[in-house]
């Protein structure tokens, strides 16, 4: 692996650099969770589209830039530095997209790449069940083989952007005599369909960040299956490693945190703000953390280019940045003070940004794409081979 940019990534860096300077909107969008919000983050999504900003590492038939992983995480640098929208399509970009990369058959990745690549059809992850959350294989919903089509029924819940989604992809029971990992598949549905209740789920903010989603006989197109019938976990297991391990929270994100946390820092020491004895050494110690993740990050995508896989220590690099957001967004609130709990948009609010909000967040980190407990007890029977009981 050669730390050095070559003098096409510069460049790349540099017009990447350039159009977001001149497109990125002035004012912050309102967030995504809200209807008005959705729209605006989809109307953003359409002119990184335009530009060919929108997936880099895409081919461009499929909507990309046809760059390579290296360049994305130079992309995600600038788009972080640039303080641009977050991506509403996320779970469609980052997760699904790849996965029809994978396992798609040709009609499937004309179909769904280019319409998710412009956001036009934004995605939610149907993989939560009541009963099925950390114990995935406990999935009930099924989808039934009827000639053309399955026949699904069942719920799924907490789907992030669900309330606002065009298509959901999610795990169905298409052998009800299966259990546990068997007889699971992989379905893309239109949350369109006859049959399919969408019910919002609240915030404490108020906003609808999740949905629940019902199914009562709903007809999918057969040809929406991804993957073999029965094949789902599999599917599904190469999703959540890039989930876990690469695209879903690239390094960027981080190292830019860790940028506006030394920058808090020091205007709190500019302004004569008395600070914790050790802060200091806290600030570095998350600055570094997050350049310690960049540079394994390098390492997995050198890995991954040249022709190596995501496996096991995907679970490693999830606890890794959870538990790093978290520790940033603390040490910030508790170099603020009481300033921190200041709504940003209040007059009296001053420098005083959106660390609260990006702490409460923070805190579900820990638990979405698969619990911190339970990324521990796949690093301790795959990485560490110790025994399951
Ligand atoms: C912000 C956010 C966004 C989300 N978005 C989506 C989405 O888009 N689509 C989707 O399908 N789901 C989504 N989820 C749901 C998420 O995947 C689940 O919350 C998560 O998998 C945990 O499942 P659960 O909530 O049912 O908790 P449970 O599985 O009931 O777990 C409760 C507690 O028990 C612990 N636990 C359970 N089993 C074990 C074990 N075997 N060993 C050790 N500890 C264990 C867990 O770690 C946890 O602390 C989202 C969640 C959040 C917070």
């Amino acid at each position: 692996m050669d730390l050095a940019y070559t003098p096409e990534q510069d460049a790349f860096r540099k017009e990447a650099r350039a159009w977001l300077e001149t497109h990125v909107p002035a004012q912050p969008l309102v967030s995504f969770d809200l209807a008005e919000g959705f729209d605006q983050h989809c109307e953003w999504e359409s002119k990184l589209h335009a530009g060919g900003w929108a997936m880099v590492p895409w081919p461009v038939e499929y909507g990309g830039r046809g760059a390579n992983l290296l360049e994305w995480l130079i992309f995600e640098e600038e788009y972080y530095r640039a303080g641009a929208p977050g991506r509403v399509n996320q779970n469609g970009i980052f997760l699904l997209g790849p996965t029809i990369m994978e396992v798609g058959s040709p009609e499937q990745k004309a179909r769904f790449l280019p319409k998710m690549a412009s956001s036009e059809e934004v995605w939610a992850q149907g993989w939560s069940e009541p009963n099925a959350g950390s114990d995935m294989a406990n999935i009930q919903a099924t989808a039934i083989r009827d000639g053309d089509h399955y026949v699904v029924n069942g719920q799924k819940t907490w789907a992030s952007r669900g309330a606002y989604a065009h298509w959901l992809f999610g795990l169905f029971r298409t052998d009800p005599e299966s259990s546990r990992h068997k007889g699971l598949s992989f379905v893309l549905t239109p949350l369109d369909l006859p049959g399919i209740t969408v019910r919002p789920i609240q915030k404490i903010n108020g906003k609808a960040a999740f949905a629940e989603v019902f199914f009562d006989d709903v007809r999918v197109p057969a040809e929406n299956l991804l993957g073999e019938e029965g094949a789902g976990w599999s599917v599904a297991m190469a999703t959540a490693g890039f989930e876990r391990g690469l695209m879903l929270r690239s390094p960027a994100r981080f190292q830019s945190t860790a940028w506006r946390l030394l920058e808090c820092y020091r205007a709190a020491l500019d302004r004569g703000d008395p600070v914790a004895p050790g802060m200091r050494e806290r600030v570095a110690r998350c600055w570094m953390d997050a350049e310690a993740y960049a540079l394994n990050t390098y390492q997995t995508v050198s890995r991954l280019m040249a022709g190596g896989k995501i496996g096991a220590e995907a679970s490693l690099n999830k606890i890794f940045w959870s538990e790093l957001d978290i520790e940033m967004h603390e040490a910030a609130l508790e170099v603020l003070g009481p300033r921190g709990e200041i709504d940003p948009s209040s007059p009296a609010a001053g420098d005083v940004g959106s660390w609260l909000d990006g702490y409460i967040f923070a805190l579900s980190g820990p638990i979405y794409a698969g619990t911190n407990q339970i990324q521990r007890n796949i690093i301790a029977e795959r990485i560490l081979g110790l025994p399951r009981k």
